[in-house]
């Protein structure tokens, strides 16, 4: 699913945020990448998500070689094979739980019914069934959690990658959100989550350690 080749990061100004970085993640995996803060792990999530392009080395997702796709060509594949999952949910205020979700499907070319039709499937899915007629600001942090992983997978994207996907949750919620991204996980999804808590990364049967810009265990 994943294939990093010495993929080194650096950003105008001369910060070395990645100082060669190779990896490997199979498809169906669940991995944490774990290190404290400043050690790269949000340079590497816009590396894996294909939002930002390596200094140098190799980068293949899904098959694809990022390095030879045009911009264009790695939006697309972003919008049909990659979900996204951010601490503070990043959702559309103003909007239902039900369009927030079926705007995830925009990019899919389906008619608006079928797009909330599938909408309301995957809220179900995520144990929001009852709620799908309800705006951010009438959920709590881990329902809003749950709409956004709703949106993240309702195209069925292969990848899916959460950045402190639990950092704005207390712990309870944070559980919940653990239980449904394993959820997903078994059901076929690979999942990358990115987090400096060791306790959730405890909880993963891969963990990929980050230090200044390199992995130091895996
Ligand atoms: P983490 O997510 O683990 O906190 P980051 O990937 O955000 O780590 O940062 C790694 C290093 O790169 C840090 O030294 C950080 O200051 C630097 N950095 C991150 N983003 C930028 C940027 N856009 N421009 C310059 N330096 C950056």
């Amino acid at each position: 699913m994943i294939r990093l080749t010495d993929v080194t990061k650096t950003y105008p100004g001369g910060v070395t945020a990645l100082g060669g970085v190779s990896l490997d993640i199979a498809p169906g995996e669940l991995v944490g990448i774990v290190g404290p803060s400043g050690s790269g792990k949000s340079t590497m999530l816009h590396i894996l998500g294909t939002l930002d392009r390596p200094t140098t080395g190799g980068v293949r997702i899904d098959g694809y070689d990022v390095g030879a796709l045009s911009d264009a060509k790695l939006s697309a594949l972003r919008a049909s094979r990659i979900g996204f999952v951010f601490q503070h949910f990043h959702l559309a205020t103003g909007t239902s739980a039900l369009d927030n979700v079926a705007d995830g499907l925009l990019y899919s070319g389906l008619p608006v019914g079928e797009r909330r039709r599938r909408a309301a499937l995957m809220l179900n899915r995520v144990g929001l069934g009852h709620r799908v007629h309800h705006e951010p600001h009438e959920l709590s942090g881990g329902e809003r959690q749950r709409v956004a992983i709703a949106r993240a997978v309702a195209g069925d994207p292969a990848l899916l990658l959460a950045d402190e996907p639990t950092g704005a949750l207390d712990s309870v919620s944070g559980a919940e959100v653990m239980r449904l991204l394993r959820e997903l996980n078994a059901a076929g999804t690979t999942v990358v989550i990115i987090t400096h808590d060791w306790e959730i990364a405890d909880g993963l049967p891969r963990q990929v350690r980050m230090r200044d810009g390199r992995v130091v265990a895996d």
